[in-house]
């Protein structure tokens, strides 16, 4: 009988967590803080202190300054966010306890957090209805804290990519992946274990595409659920040439007869885009208005917010400063420095489905979920693909989220028996995953994510949905993954591209079945033929999960008998 050791190279720990970026570094940090004895270990597909999105330009921090009221938080964001489908309980939670954590973080990144003269957070608001503030940190915040890691006693194991979790019993007991650098299979056996890999991003735009989707793949075929599968896709507008997003650009927008069209579609209290613009867009193209067009001298959040602190005014971060100052003179470059612009849309996908409680634990013992992976699937954000019309949450939510599931991970651990990782499991999935590997002729995996792609990207398919259109658009990804036994690799990060490829099939096929099952429209999830919002039948989650090789959906509903917030119809519904 195959051994774990002669499968690869094996690592025993206490908590194991995947994924480096700032969710993933938050909660090794934590978990040795709550249990200095404890062994953590974290994989990362790239390389610690440098991978993740938070420091390919990010920074912003959102956050309920003193002066903040949190009740009116979650009312706006009841209202005009995550419309009704909010936890609001885990809000709460999350807005109250805003700004310890970020005190708690600026101790660890050696504060690069910026403060005012009173030492309190600078701050300021993205637009000044919108009922929370944004602070900042510096561009490479992330170094720090993978430093103090470290110095805890935190392994990482970096340029390696897992492709699965082990289970006993229903329990997860491990993971496995491999080497980027050399393709040894390495087996990590583990109490505990949190997902922080973020969530899927169809590698669409390059600043987000860490986002491959492994983990919620990976968390899927080990038994975890998934929720709210149907918000992930955001549509913002950009220009043609750069593709870069116009911050606000919907706020200021033509169609080719110079007709103004953004008070038709927007809300004078809007945090941030919506999913009306990708829709006007797609009518006004088919009625032959098309190309739009966006004048900044109407773009209100461009002349204040952004002018403000894109520069070293507000925050004193030279180098986010210079980041966005160099890509802004590229964009401008490539896009003609002209007053008026023609926009299009580009999707920006945040799919991240995996199902928590607010514990950040997911519904296979021993396994917990962080950071991006699970901010759809908490259900904490209602209606919309996170970190969109709260900008700043998304760092936020990776640090709170990482230092809560890291908690909840080390007293699960330190309860819970020995590991036992079955060398027959592993060994099926490195015989699965290895297989493309020294074919001598199939298909590459990059040919199949541009179809993925082709079947994610338009408008019509998932930001303007219908019946129709996304049962084409799902049909196309279920002849992609027929396609993927026939992939082949000529080296390891191609073979980590053929894995990514089965996981946006999966992240895709979620998405298309778990939308063709809500019937109305409702934040981010938009149809054409059900336009209209039904609180009667759709105040309700949808979960997924795998039964025998099935996609199983089922419906709970928002249990807004225990929540403050209510939507009209619902006051009567008491506790
Ligand atoms: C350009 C840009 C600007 C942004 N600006 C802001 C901002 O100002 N404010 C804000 O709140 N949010 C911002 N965001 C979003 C924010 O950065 C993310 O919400 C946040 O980084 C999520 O943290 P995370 O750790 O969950 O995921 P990530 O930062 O994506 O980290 C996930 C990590 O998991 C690793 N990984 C993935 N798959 C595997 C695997 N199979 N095995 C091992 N490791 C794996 C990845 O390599 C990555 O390092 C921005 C994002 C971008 C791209």
């Amino acid at each position: 009988m195959t051994t774990l050791q002669q499968l690869g190279k094996v690592t025993s720990t206490d908590i194991l967590i995947i994924g480096g970026g700032i969710a993933g570094i938050s909660a090794a940090i934590a978990a040795k803080e709550a249990s200095p004895e404890a062994g953590v270990v974290v994989v990362e597909k790239a390389t610690s202190g440098w991978a993740g999105q938070a420091n390919k330009g990010a920074g912003v921090f959102s956050y309920m300054a003193k002066e903040d009221s949190v009740d009116e938080f979650i009312k706006y964001h009841v209202e005009n966010i995550g419309i009704y489908l909010e936890d609001q309980e885990l809000l709460r939670q999350y807005a109250a306890e805003s700004y310890a954590t970020l005190e708690r973080f600026d101790t660890w990144s050696g504060g690069r957090m910026c403060r005012d003269s009173s030492g309190d957070f600078t701050h300021e608001r993205f637009y000044p209805w919108v009922p929370w503030s944004l602070t900042a940190a510096e561009l490479d915040m992330l170094l720090p804290i993978h430093r103090r890691a470290k110095k805890l006693g935190v392994e990482f194991i970096d340029k390696t990519t897992v492709v699965d979790l082990l289970t006993d019993a229903g329990r997860a007991v491990g993971a496995v992946g491999f080497s980027l650098l050399d393709g040894t299979f390495h087996i990590v056996k583990a109490k505990a274990i949190v997902i922080a890999t973020a969530g899927q991003a169809y590698r669409l735009l390059g600043m987000w595409s860490c986002q491959r989707g492994d983990g919620q793949a990976a968390a899927y075929r080990a038994g975890a659920e998934m929720r709210n599968a149907e918000f992930g896709p955001m549509l913002q507008l950009a220009g043609t040439r750069s593709k870069e997003a116009v911050l606000a650009a919907e706020t200021a927008l033509y169609n080719r007869k110079w007709e103004f069209l953004s008070p038709s579609f927007r809300s004078e209290r809007d945090s941030d885009s919506g999913s009306m613009t990708g829709v006007v867009w797609y009518q006004q193209w088919k009625a032959g208005n098309g190309p739009l067009y966006t004048m900044h001298s109407h773009n209100w959040l461009l002349n204040n917010t952004v002018k403000h602190v894109g520069s070293n005014e507000v925050w004193n971060r030279p180098k986010a400063v210079a980041f966005w100052t160099r890509l802004l003179e590229k964009t401008q470059a490539a896009d003609g420095y002209l007053a008026v612009q023609e926009v299009i849309p580009v999707l920006m996908v945040e799919h991240t489905p995996i199902k928590t409680d607010h514990s950040h634990a997911t519904t296979v013992p021993g396994l917990y979920a962080v950071g991006a992976s699970a901010y759809a699937g908490s259900s904490m954000i209602g209606a919309i693909c996170p970190p969109h019309r709260q900008r700043g949450s998304g760092l936020f939510n990776a640090v709170w989220s990482g230092i809560r599931g890291a908690n909840a991970a080390v007293a699960y651990a330190a309860k819970a028996g020995e590991p036992r990782a079955d060398a027959g499991q592993a060994e099926a999935i490195k015989h699965r995953v290895f297989a493309p590997l020294g074919k001598s002729a199939g298909i590459h995996p990059l040919e199949l994510v541009s179809e993925v792609q082709a079947a994610f990207n338009p408008v019509g398919y998932s930001t303007y949905k219908s019946k129709d259109r996304m049962e084409e658009a799902l049909g196309r990804i279920l002849d992609i993954r027929a396609k993927t036994p026939e992939l082949a690799a000529s080296d390891h990060h191609h073979l980590s591209a053929c894995n990514e490829v089965v996981s946006m099939c999966l992240s895709a096929e979620m998405f298309y079945r778990s939308s063709l099952e809500r019937k109305e429209s409702r934040g981010w999830h938009v149809r054409e033929d059900y336009p209209d919002r039904d609180d009667k039948n759709w105040l309700k989650w949808i979960s997924m999960k795998d039964e025998k090789g099935e996609m199983v959906l089922s419906a709970e509903d928002v249990p807004l008998e225990r929540f403050p917030f209510k939507p009209a119809g619902f006051e009567g519904r008491k506790p």
